[in-house]
């Protein structure tokens, strides 16, 4: 959602432009400030963003993104095995041609996956596991200690980054770059000569021509939202990293049909199944993705409609039951991390929060978007502060925010 200024809206955000009264709502009856979810010098992915909006401290907790992952798929890594994430991706003409094999189809490539997998695991120490679309998960495991540390070390690159890039420049580099490479190597001489690989190329769809893996870790050390907070919780999402931090929260990860992480997403099925589990749990972690993909298109028009979309279907609903139960709760509206649309990618530094509830000052700012946000001179420069604050019941005063 959040973004940097723009030309093309006369020197204004898309969230500034964009018509919210909901957010603009809890503004108005709350605080409105900065966070900063991507520490300096880290690299500004979903896996940093979402790990401080749950309240994790990223410096800490993060151990890279496949076990996130994995711990959505339901796969418990023993301390000998590092979590890969596997892309089924598209080589052509010697470079990273699709890092998503043309979005192919999950039942087609889990059957590629699962069959072309159990070649591999016959010669080498890993295991795979089907995923969604082209997203896949290998768990490499070594015999000795050293060699495990050594899968966590050795450098792997996002296929993402390397679009139409050469990509035998970035193949995995390190001390266990030997097996990685060669696992890949023999992928690439297996996948085309399934049969339906094949069957793709003749749809004319780009050819699964190879794994890719990347991202990986070990489970990361994270304590549960029961020790953290002695809170109960849920999470609703359509992505599996951020199901995964739930999960690994001690959080109820909850499917919601249709939830599609695009502008066709559910929105009304999300909302109504976050606040029936209110009734439950003391705490929801609604996500919807849209803005961010939009963001990655540079599509300026659709990042405006999922903003407000995501204000009306999402926040207004919550905005509504927030007011009846008002005195007995706290409301908290933010992003992850900045999209911007200029270069269709991520990027650190600050974004805004809006919040109201029990123990929260009224700024009375009518507007929420990073401009009134930047004016309030309130900035929490750790998120995970912000989120520990506001989940235990910290009271917000205007100029004078609690630990900051
Ligand atoms: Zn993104």
């Amino acid at each position: 959602m959040a973004d940097f200024p723009l030309e093309e809206l006369e020197g204004k955000t898309p969230l500034e432009v964009a018509s919210t009264p909901a957010m603009d709502e809890i503004s108005k009856r709350g605080l409105i400030g900065l966070h900063s979810p991507i520490p300096e010098g880290i690299p500004p992915g979903s896996d940093i963003g979402n790990l401080s909006l749950f309240g994790y401290n990223p410096k800490e907790s993060f151990s890279g993104r496949a076990p996130l992952e994995a711990a959505r798929q339901g796969i418990v890594l023993r301390p000998n095995e590092v979590a890969f994430r596997c892309n089924l991706v598209s080589l052509r003409d010697g470079v990273m041609f699709d890092f998503t094999s043309g979005h192919i189809p999950t039942e087609i490539s889990r059957v590629i996956v699962r069959e072309v997998g159990e070649e591999l695991e016959k010669k080498y120490p890993v295991k795979f596991y089907p995923g969604v679309s082209y997203r896949h998960i290998a768990v490499v495991s070594g015999d000795t200690e050293g060699f495990v540390s050594s899968l966590e070390s050795t450098e792997c690159t996002p296929p993402h980054d390397i679009t139409g890039k050469p990509w035998a420049d970035y193949l995995p580099n390190g001390p266990a770059s030997t097996l990685l490479i060669s696992i890949m190597r023999d992928s690439q001489k297996l996948l085309p000569e399934h049969s339906l690989s094949k069957k793709r190329v003749i749809e004319g769809n780009p050819e699964p021509n190879s794994f890719w893996l990347w991202g990986q870790g070990k489970t990361p050390a994270m304590k549960s939202y029961k020790e953290l907070f002695n809170l109960k919780g849920s999470v609703i999402s359509a992505v599996d990293l951020v199901k995964g931090i739930g999960i690994l929260a001690g959080l109820k990860s909850i499917d919601v049909p249709g939830a599609t992480g695009w502008l066709d997403t559910n929105y009304k099925g999300k909302i109504d199944t976050a606040l029936s589990e209110l009734s439950e749990v003391d705490f929801v972690f609604v996500h919807v993705e849209a803005p961010d993909e939009a963001s990655h298109q540079g599509r300026i028009d659709l990042k405006i409609r999922a903003i407000e979309e995501f204000d009306k279907y999402i926040v207004a609903p919550a905005l509504e039951y927030f007011i009846k139960r008002h005195g007995e709760m706290r409301l908290l509206v933010t992003p992850d991390h900045i999209t911007a649309i200029q270069t269709k990618t991520h990027a650190g530094g600050l974004v805004p929060f809006a919040m109201s509830g029990v123990g929260i000052d009224s700024s009375g700012v009518n507007k929420y978007c990073e401009t009134t946000a930047r004016q309030t001179g309130i900035m929490y420069p750790e998120t995970h502060v912000l989120i520990k604050n506001f989940l235990t019941n910290v009271p917000f005063y205007i100029g004078k925010p609690q630990n900051l």
